[in-house]
């Protein structure tokens, strides 16, 4: 079988990569030249643990190739995925500019019958608006091909995306023929072997699935993190309140960390967009619009811990940041919190030395030298005032005290994801703020 995959970013590499792997032919397609030169030279545009062993692998078995043209993807595809992007526009509505432009393209070059699926998040519709599209162009074409179009929204997560392409907990996938379905069911096979379900659907449903997913994670996480503003309020420790919540089973103990606010390329825009498609089907989705309102004031709770230590006065201060990605493993910083929490700190005055295991050329992309870059974690805490744990990468997870009792100006660490002992740093003389717990006196 040979397929193509168009947007070669986190997620069209990551399911091109993947299908290669179970031995079909699979061509990646971009716009960005950059990026497909860099692939056919073995340079992986994204940081994506495996990924790169995984590329080069079924490079070299003549399996994965890359391409800037769509329509030599096409030769012989049974089926193309649309992986472009979906960044929110100014309203909040995802943008689908991209993808009805990549079905555009479909329309003028396909030659023969091919499934076009949409992998893209995408809202309630739009797939037939990628049928329109294909179908507009074929019109212009005076052909008549036979086409079917599919929604297959991508549930992996940055950081672990392989092993969840991989082993998907489940593949949902909207339909509304047989052929298409018996395509897919086909090409996914390989992924199920593990019991786990291929819920073919309705299209519509499909589309929202992907939404409701991200949104009822969202919530989660928004939920807890009020909950820990709460226990701070009345002397509770959200670290057992979250224990003791999440050992019902029918709550479960997955994503109830409260933190430093989502953030990434999914939740706060698939968010938005959710809010947006409701409001304009006249239903107003009040919970999320909660979430929103929830993250955005957590992602301001770092910064707001600091000013408070300090008596409002961070003019001046030294501060010590590690991690700017917005999750460990990878070097995505769209959304990210640390973003919020340096603008505030230099708005108040402060500097900023920050460090990250893997981003911080992107964020020397995205935000040059606001920051000062360090060379490692320690050597950001130099004459620092405070240290700011953003991002729980592992290699921060074990303190040295003594190089840290050395480096330091003021003995002050906040903790934005609970990863270390209060006592312990109590002890080691450290004035120690997290979430959703008082300081110890
Ligand atoms: P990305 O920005 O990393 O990649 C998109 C790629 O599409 C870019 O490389 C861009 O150059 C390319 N592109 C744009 N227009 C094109 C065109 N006309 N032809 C060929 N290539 C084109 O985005 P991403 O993070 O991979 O997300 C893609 C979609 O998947 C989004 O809708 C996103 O919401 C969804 N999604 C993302 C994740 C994630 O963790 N990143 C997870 C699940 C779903």
């Amino acid at each position: 079988m040979k397929i193509s995959v168009v947007g070669s970013g986190y997620v069209g590499l990551v399911t091109g990569t993947c299908f290669a792997e179970t031995g079909i032919t699979v061509t990646c397609v971009d716009i960005d030249k950059k990026k497909i030169d860099d692939l056919k030279n073995g340079i992986i545009p994204i940081y994506e643990p495996g990924l790169d062993d995984m590329v080069k692998r079924n490079v070299d078995k003549g399996r994965l190739f890359f391409t800037t043209s769509l329509k030599e993807s096409l030769a012989d595809a049974e089926v193309v995925f649309i992986a472009v992007g979906t960044p929110p526009d100014e309203d909040g509505s995802a943008d689908l500019k991209y993808v009805t432009g990549v079905a555009r393209e479909v329309g003028t070059y396909m030659d023969r019958y091919i499934v076009v699926v949409t992998k893209s998040t995408v809202p309630v519709g739009t797939s037939h608006k990628v049928k329109k599209a294909v179908q507009e162009e074929l019109s212009k074409r005076n052909v008549s091909i036979p086409f079917d179009v599919a929604s297959n929204p991508e549930f992996l997560k940055e950081g672990n995306a392989i092993e969840d392409f991989l082993k998907p907990d489940r593949i949902v996938c909207g339909v509304e023929s047989d052929q298409a379905k018996s395509i897919l069911e086909k090409l996914y096979k390989p992924f199920v072997l593990n019991g786990h379900p291929i819920l073919f659907m309705d299209i519509a449903s499909s589309e929202l699935t992907k939404y409701a997913a991200n949104a009822m994670l969202a919530t989660k996480i928004s939920f807890m993190n009020d909950i820990a503003s709460l226990c701070e309020l009345v002397g509770a420790d959200v670290n057992w309140v979250r224990k003791g919540i999440g050992s019902d089973t029918r709550i479960g103990n997955k994503f109830i960390y409260p933190g430093a606010g989502y953030g990434g390329s999914c939740f706060p825009k698939d968010v938005k967009a959710l809010i947006k498609t409701s409001d304009e089907n006249g239903h107003s989705l009040k919970i999320l619009k909660a979430v929103e309102d929830v993250n955005d004031r957590q992602k301001e709770v770092l910064f707001h811990k600091l000013n408070k230590h300090f008596a409002g006065n961070l003019k001046g201060k030294k501060i010590a940041l590690w991690g700017l990605s917005f999750k460990p493993n990878t070097d995505d910083m769209r959304e990210a919190p640390a973003l919020v929490i340096i603008e505030k700190l230099i708005e108040a005055g402060a500097t900023v030395r920050a460090y990250d295991p893997v981003a911080m050329e992107e964020s020397m992309r995205r935000i040059g030298n606001v920051v000062e870059y360090a060379k490692d974690a320690y050597d950001a805490t130099i004459d620092a005032d405070a240290l700011v744990l953003v991002t729980e990468w592992s290699e921060f997870r074990i303190i040295n005290y003594p190089m840290l009792n050395k480096l330091m100006r003021n003995k002050v660490v906040v903790d934005g994801r609970n990863i270390y002992d209060p006592q312990e740093m109590n002890e080691n003389g450290f004035k120690y703020y997290c979430i959703g717990k008082r300081p110890l006196a």
